[in-house]
């Protein structure tokens, strides 16, 4: 498989559209067009992993983490961002973000951490907004059904668990063809009068090119007449942090407990305890403090995320729990999800963990 079908895939699945304005997911060493031999997952891209990936035989490594991320102005080997890059040039492997963009998806980073957990019935905590299009469009009775089903393949039509979405209403449309028109209904010079029906479908904003291309290709008019216009309706299916319930409510301590050795913490940093059962919780892998409001807002008993600075804590207000379970323990599990993703879709492809902990954090206990 060549690189840019892998990524085709990973892209599909976490758009890149999707990464954040600072971030920078996507191919960031390597050309697209290489053959992959096998492919290292990790969260972070260190240089023992480009060193695991040379000695594995792999020349690919997709990690979480990009490993350029501010850009580079040198490349001398004067740091850690620079040594890997030199590295895995020189050995010619590719390297893979999967960032942000896997962290703001429905199936991404922070389902992943609520499955881990067991959480049910589990909602993006933040939804983003401008992200999705409308498009409005008329078409003879006759190829109306036809023209539904194409937008639909071309990825229109979806909201939340619901497919094949429109609305569609019959009137009459009008034309006058002229000189140089082929009319594909009617005469020239004569005005004609079609019943249509007007048909109404969604689409995220980043699928507008395939469903215009779809739009035209099954539209049987010389001129399609359409509308395509912004929503600024919120997308469920993209966000930040996730948020869900316990099938059983627990105890704060049995809870917190239950946390620390799934995600194996050596430590869990929280705020005082509530005294009340946790059945909401609320979830964020990685930085999660921007979401603190959010979380007390939609109810959760308890947040979990990471790297909360001291005056944050002061933050919850005895409204919620927060539990900063550590960055690296947060995410650590993104490492599988990205393995189950890619295997499902391309079963025979070479795939491996790695086996180093790239948590730079110790704790002494
Ligand atoms: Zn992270």
């Amino acid at each position: 498989m060549l690189i840019k079908e892998l990524a085709t895939f990973l892209e599909s699945i976490a758009p890149l559209c999707y990464q954040e304005d600072y971030d920078n997911s996507g191919l960031l060493v390597g050309s697209p067009e290489i053959e992959i031999t096998s492919a290292l997952i990790s969260l972070d891209c260190t240089e023992e992993v480009v060193d695991e990936a040379i000695s594995r035989g792999c020349n690919l490594v997709i990690s979480h983490h990009p490993i350029v991320f501010k850009g580079l102005k040198n490349l001398t080997g004067s740091n850690n961002v620079e040594r890997v890059v030199i590295k895995a040039i020189k050995h010619e492997i590719a390297l893979y973000a999967i960032h942000t963009n896997f962290d703001n998806v429905l199936n991404g980073v922070n389902s992943k951490i609520c499955e881990i957990i067991g959480l049910k019935n589990c909602n993006i905590l933040h939804s983003k907004r401008n992200l999705l299009k409308k498009l409005v469009t008329y078409v003879p009775l006759s190829h109306a059904e036809h023209l539904r089903t194409e937008l639909f393949n071309a990825g229109a039509g979806n909201i939340g668990n619901y497919s094949e979405c429109s609305f569609n209403v019959d009137g009459n449309g009008t034309y006058l063809a002229g000189e140089n028109a082929s009319p594909y209904l009617g005469n020239k010079g004569l005005r004609h009068v079609e019943k249509e029906t007007r048909i109404e479908v969604i689409l995220p904003d980043y699928k507008e090119q395939q469903v215009l291309a779809a739009l035209h290709q099954a539209h049987p008019y010389e001129e399609v007449a359409f509308d395509l216009y912004s929503l600024a309706n919120n997308f469920s299916e993209v966000g930040s942090g996730m948020i869900g319930n316990l099938e059983h409510e627990m105890s704060e301590t049995d809870f917190l407990n239950h946390i620390k050795l799934i995600f194996k913490c050596a430590v869990i940093k929280h705020t005082s305890l509530l005294n009340k059962k946790i059945k909401r919780v609320a979830v964020c892998g990685g930085s999660g403090g921007f979401l603190l409001q959010k979380a007390i807002t939609a109810g959760a008993d308890i947040f979990i995320t990471s790297d909360l600075k001291y005056h944050e804590f002061f933050e919850a207000e005895k409204k919620i729990i927060i539990a900063d379970i550590g960055h690296f323990e947060s995410e650590q599990f993104t490492q599988e999800l990205l393995q189950e993703s890619i295997s499902k879709k391309f079963p025979k492809f070479a795939l491996h963990l790695t086996k180093q902990n790239t948590n730079p954090i110790k704790y002494l206990i």
